[in-house]
């Protein structure tokens, strides 16, 4: 059986999440008695990430930018709309620009083209056949293949869009890491569990 589709595989971050990005020294300069109280604060929009003088500029922009976009769960009757597995250009993006692996859920591509938007976050998504689940569930019914990824990278002809053949498939699809890198013979960098801290990850590994 599925697993629970609502908002499956774009999970809001938590605090935990939050505080495992911040310098963790405690040094209490933001105003709380350390980093974590700090990542409370800041998902329950308290206080914003720049009150952390630790914190590089660009990466607080993106965090408070994360903060504030909706996080409602999907509607139950949109569940398994379809989009193409064509190559969504975010922001302008150039040949260095990082290749962003999703499902073709309609509602997944949604969301995360919302958070890359408004995190200004350059990158090419690609949403590759499913058959309208979201990652989770793809994973969990055999659905998230390397082989489709593979056709969705030649059909869109990737390689010439981009630099490096490297790509980021969702943190929910880790199990599925090998098998895309033997296939494709591209180097794989899983990204986070929650969609949401996607830019925040691409923005450390530039
Ligand atoms: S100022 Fe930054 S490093 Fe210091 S406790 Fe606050 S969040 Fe942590």
């Amino acid at each position: 059986m599925a697993v629970e589709q609502e908002m499956a595989d774009v999970h809001p971050p938590e605090a935990e999440d939050i505080s495992e990005l911040l310098p963790e020294t405690d040094c209490k300069k933001c105003g709380y008695t350390s980093c974590s109280e700090f990542a409370e604060a800041v998902l329950e929009e308290e206080t914003n990430p720049h009150k952390c003088p630790d914190l590089d500029g660009e990466f607080a922009d993106i965090l408070a930018a994360i903060v504030e976009l909706n996080k409602d769960p999907i509607p139950y009757n949109l569940m398994m709309e379809q989009v193409p597995c064509e190559l969504i250009e975010i922001n302008s993006p150039d040949k260095d620009s990082p290749l962003l692996i999703t499902c073709n859920f309609q509602e997944t591509v949604r969301i995360m083209k919302e958070i890359l938007e408004s995190t200004s976050t350059e990158a090419f998504l690609l949403p590759t056949h499913t058959h309208g689940y979201s990652v989770d569930n793809a994973v969990h019914e055999k659905m998230f293949k390397a082989m489709e990824i593979w056709k969705a990278i030649k059909d869109n002809s990737v390689e010439a869009r981009v630099e490096r053949t490297t790509m980021i498939i969702p943190g929910l699809a880790e199990s599925e890491r090998n098998s895309i890198r033997q296939l494709t013979r591209w180097e794989v960098l899983v990204g986070p569990i929650s969609g949401f801290l996607l830019p925040l990850f691409i923005l450390n590994n530039k």
